[in-house]
């Protein structure tokens, strides 16, 4: 099952997207007693109502947003495809204890949304595709078992990264942080079996051209383990987002480097999920009102 939040008219809503991109709303899948949020229905899971009814919108006449807005920053994990670490270094690279960082969840943007090039602060602007899972459960120190069935489902995640800044500060954090650094969407599949019987491929196209063809089967630390071991000591909460590596094929390991410029359109398609596609546009150098 496909979740998909939106905006219809002006009205945010959220509710279940079908195979031909119809959406089920949220007060027909729960009536008027729904969750007001699709975080709220993985924080509190209620049981849907028949489905047996027409769907209420179509997918063409709504405005995509954001799935969930995560309670905390996206984890994520670097360096977790080999090929990934051979093009941006050397074997010598490969990590023995997952590298972990986090991008600010005030850089999430959902499918169809611009992403900045940041052209004052960065001239390395660069993709990343990646499976991100979505945890259902609050969990603290999982076993592998437990990080499993902690998960509510996956979705599409976009880590965009400034590699200038990447390299200029010792930690990530910056560099990944960038207003609109974090295209997500435009669904989270809901997980419906366990994570051994499940791979996705990945495909990121950069104006139409392939750039990454990647699978999580080649994942050097593979999800279940980065999940129990984010919750070692730390409390992982329902909403939280994980994303987990991206294959090889980002710009910066071409010969030569070929970073984001404007107008670039990216799509990033994973196997089950579908397709977040977003298009590069320069920044206006306002600064934000206060
Ligand atoms: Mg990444």
């Amino acid at each position: 099952m496909k979740w998909i939040s939106f905006r219809y008219q002006g009205k945010q809503d959220y509710g279940v997207l079908t195979e031909n991109e119809e959406i089920f709303s949220s007060e027909q899948l729960f009536g008027e007693a729904k969750p007001s949020s699709l975080l709220a229905y993985i924080e509190q899971p209620q049981p849907i109502l028949n489905l047996a009814q027409i769907p209420c919108f179509q997918l063409k006449d709504v405005v995509v947003e954001i799935p969930i807005i995560p309670p905390n920053n996206v984890m994520a994990v670097g360096k977790n495809y080999y090929e990934h670490v051979l093009e941006m270094g050397s074997k010598e690279d490969v990590p023995e204890k997952m590298m972990l960082f986090t991008k600010s969840k005030n850089a999430l943007l959902p499918h169809a949304g611009h992403i900045e090039l940041h052209q004052s602060v960065t001239s390395q602007l660069d993709y990343e595709g990646e499976l991100a899972v979505i945890i259902g459960k609050k969990i603290k120190n999982a076993t592998l078992d437990e990080a499993d069935q902690a998960i509510f489902g996956f979705t599409i995640l976009n880590d965009i990264t400034a590699r200038d800044l990447q390299k200029q500060h010792k930690q990530f954090f910056i560099g990944k942080s960038l207003d609109t650094s974090a295209p997500m969407g435009p669904v989270i599949l809901q997980k419906s079996r366990p994570l051994a019987e499940q791979s996705f491929s990945i495909q990121t196209l950069v104006n139409g051209e392939l750039r990454q063809n990647g699978t999580t089967d080649q994942l050097i630390f593979p999800i279940a383990q980065i999940v129990a071991e984010l919750s070692q000591g730390h409390t992982l909460l329902p909403g939280d987002i994980i994303a987990t590596g991206t294959p090889k094929g980002v710009g910066k390991g071409m010969k030569p480097p070929q970073f984001l410029k404007e107008g670039d359109q990216i799509e990033i398609i994973i196997s089950g999920i579908g397709t977040l596609k977003n298009t590069v546009v320069r920044s206006t150098e306002r600064k934000e009102e206060q």
